[in-house]
């Protein structure tokens, strides 16, 4: 599958809810009682009956849960929307359905129900494998419970799995980092997604005094996850993405729509979209969203026309997260100039330090381009 056609649709649904906030997390979750959470999955499904006709001569190619923890209410929960989803909306057969889970919010049961209504991959927030990091993080689960969550969900009979590990958190050695890298690879999942923390303005984290990784352990933990996960058969296709295997059969489709502009709807609480170049939103305000969805009203809060010139940036900036790079005919085909003709000072003075190459029709970043690939990106905005 490749996300490049105008009429294929990926669709995000946003679950707010976490057992507890984390204490570095920026995303748009909070702890909430049973009947909002009940009131909330209504306002959810109506939002996927009023919406779904808009998109009716589109084709679903993935759908992803994502949050918040989407393990975390009842498994019929999610399950109804799934029904919602494939009465109102064109699912291909082979359509990738992922779902994220967090360890101490999945049972067995729970995975086995997502999976007999068609999920087909998991998403596992790992984090650490180190239970003194998982405390500081303020993460609800250890080192044991993630290990029952992933021997449950390959009992359940998943084997599109991914880990989410990260890097340079506070009090981690790079030897305890490594640990977790090679605990990951040991169990084999299909992908890793391998990211460094980010201490965000507004988390308790941020009024911390964080004893974090000094730069060279934080630059050598990004050398030793490539180093390590390569060895051990996963090939490095995004910045912090890794799959198992040579082909594209165990990458993330879903998120390679993000990074290749592929059209998304998202549904539910704050959730983005970005159809044929207009962006909209929804709103954050959970109460509201309720109330608006039991009045039939639009959600969408805010709509933008994205302009040529946003449209090539966007194009370069997230083309260029991925390891194969931008694809120079598509560019052309979508905007009638070549990247040279936009770009050609920026591309000239990149190859010239040896942070970008040409790869066929790919302009891609180097290794060493990919080291530093927020500089590089930045250039490529006007
Ligand atoms: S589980 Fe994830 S979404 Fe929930 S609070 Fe922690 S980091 Fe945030």
């Amino acid at each position: 599958m490749h996300p490049d056609s105008n009429l294929d649709l990926s669709i995000y649904v946003h679950i707010p809810f976490c057992a507890r906030k984390c204490l570095y997390c920026d995303f748009l979750s909070f702890a909430a009682k049973d009947d909002l959470i009940k009131d909330y999955f209504d306002a959810l499904s109506k939002e996927i009956c009023l919406t779904a006709d808009t998109y009716k001569d589109y084709r679903v190619r993935s759908v992803f849960f994502g949050g918040g923890t989407p393990s975390l209410p009842d498994a019929e929960y999610i399950c109804n929307i799934l029904r919602a989803l494939f009465s109102n909306f064109n699912i291909s057969k082979d359509a990738e359905i992922s779902i994220e889970v967090n360890p101490g919010t999945a049972s067995f049961d729970k995975l086995e129900h997502y999976k007999a209504s068609g999920i087909n991959r998991i998403s596992i927030g790992a984090q650490s494998f180190d239970d003194d990091e998982l405390k500081r993080l303020g993460r609800i689960h250890d080192s044991a419970a993630f290990y029952r969550t992933y021997e449950d969900a390959v009992r359940a009979g998943f084997e599109n799995i991914n880990i989410d590990i990260m890097s340079a958190l506070p009090g981690q050695s790079l030897d305890s980092y490594l640990s977790t890298v090679q605990k990951a690879v040991e169990l084999k999942p299909s992908h890793i997604s391998a990211y460094s923390l980010i201490v965000e303005e507004g988390t308790p984290f941020f009024d911390m005094d964080l004893d974090l990784p000094n730069e060279d352990d934080d630059r050598a933990m990004y050398h030793e996850t490539k180093r390590i996960l390569a060895k051990n058969g996963y090939h490095r296709y995004e910045i912090s993405n890794y799959a198992l295997g040579d082909g594209e059969k165990n990458e993330c489709y879903h998120n390679k729509v993000y990074w290749e502009r592929g059209n998304y709807l998202g549904l539910g609480l704050g959730s983005s979209s970005m159809i044929n170049d207009v962006r909209f939103s929804n709103i954050t305000d959970i109460m509201e969203y309720i109330n608006r969805l039991s009045k039939s009203d639009t959600v969408i809060c805010e709509r933008e026309e994205l302009d040529e010139k946003s449209c090539m940036e966007e194009f370069m900036f997230l083309g260029l997260r991925l390891v194969k790079g931008v694809d120079t005919e598509l560019f052309y085909k979508q905007f009638g100039r070549t990247v040279r003709d936009v770009y050609g000072d920026v591309i000239d003075k990149c190859k010239g330090l040896g942070l970008l190459e040409n790869n066929g029709n790919y302009l891609r970043l180097t290794d060493k381009g990919l080291d530093v690939s927020n500089t590089v990106m930045a250039d490529f905005i006007f």
